[in-house]
């Protein structure tokens, strides 16, 4: 496995291998786990060169405090990386990708105001302006998202379709715990009673997609996830919202095209799932 730190030998290596090579690119956060490594797989299956990008991007941190604790864990990442058969990784210092404080900014209308948008403001902002950066310094023939992270990828098509970059963008399904809580770098900073408690987010999306089948009111069942939250201590339910798949409008009725969408804390740790009526 190549690691790179620095564009230009990266560039280099990659058109060396390129137009014969199909490029799967997956950008990640490091602190990887098997939510990551579910990408990098469908990468493999799909491409002659899997390429891994690991990069702490201050720009889509709205909150400094998050960016100092975000976990890092570079070389336990590169080993991951390695055993799961990734070729190329790249992992720039933030001077590489940020050679002063960015002035590009990004507008997508309402996409970026509501959701993660309302309570993360210029989150995606960031993630596009990275996103682009890694786009034009890989050229992938496909990156790999994951619908953890379900506005993202809504972001990131717009992006792709707007700037005409050529390239496909896949959706990965959500890779979650036992107990259903979805896998993610912050789960790290949970303490234990916090990690069972963590729990709660997929339980209650679980249980009001269940009521929603069966016909209750989407109020109702807003007013019973809230209760879920309000009886245990410590956990703090920021948004549970159900939109349309397509924009992410919100939801007036309930059809195979909705998403259950959520963010809650718990204890000092934000976190996000969502749920599709569909799968
Ligand atoms: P991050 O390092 O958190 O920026 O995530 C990098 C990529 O992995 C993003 O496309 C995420 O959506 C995806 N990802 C994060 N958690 C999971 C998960 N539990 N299952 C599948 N993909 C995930």
């Amino acid at each position: 496995m190549e690691i790179f730190k620095e564009i230009k030998p990266l560039k280099a290596f990659l058109k060396e291998k390129t137009p014969a090579a199909t490029i799967g690119l997956v950008p990640t956060m490091g602190a990887l786990h098997h939510g990551h490594l579910s990408l990098i797989e469908a990468s493999k299956r799909e491409n002659a060169l899997t390429v891994s990008t690991i990069f702490v991007n201050p720009a889509q941190f709205n909150n400094p405090e998050d960016l100092k604790k975000y976990p890092r864990t570079l070389e336990r990442d590169c080993e991951m990386l390695r055993q799961a058969g990734c070729q190329v990784v790249f992992a720039p210092e933030v001077t590489t990708l940020y050679e002063h404080e960015p002035t590009v900014t990004f507008d997508f209308g309402t996409l970026d105001k509501i959701l993660e948008g309302k309570f993360r403001p210029g989150h995606f902002s960031g993630v596009a302006l990275v996103v682009s950066k890694l786009f034009h310094i890989v050229n992938p023939t496909t990156a790999y998202f994951g619908q953890k992270d379900f506005q993202q990828f809504k972001i990131i098509e717009k992006l792709v379709e707007e700037l005409k970059f050529d390239l496909q963008l896949k959706m990965m399904p959500i890779i979650r715990e036992p107990d259903g809580l979805a896998l993610s770098s912050r789960n790290k900073r949970l303490s234990e009673p916090e990690r069972k408690k963590a729990a709660l987010l997929f339980r209650s999306l679980t249980e009001a997609k269940k009521l929603l089948i069966r016909g209750e009111k989407i109020f109702n069942v807003k007013e019973i996830v809230n209760q879920n939250y309000k009886s245990v201590d410590g956990v703090k339910l920021e948004y549970f919202e159900l939109a349309n798949i397509e924009n992410l409008s919100p939801a007036e009725t309930v059809t195979n095209q909705t998403i259950l969408l959520m963010a809650a804390y718990v204890g000092e740790v934000r976190l996000i799932d969502n749920l599709l009526m569909e799968e």
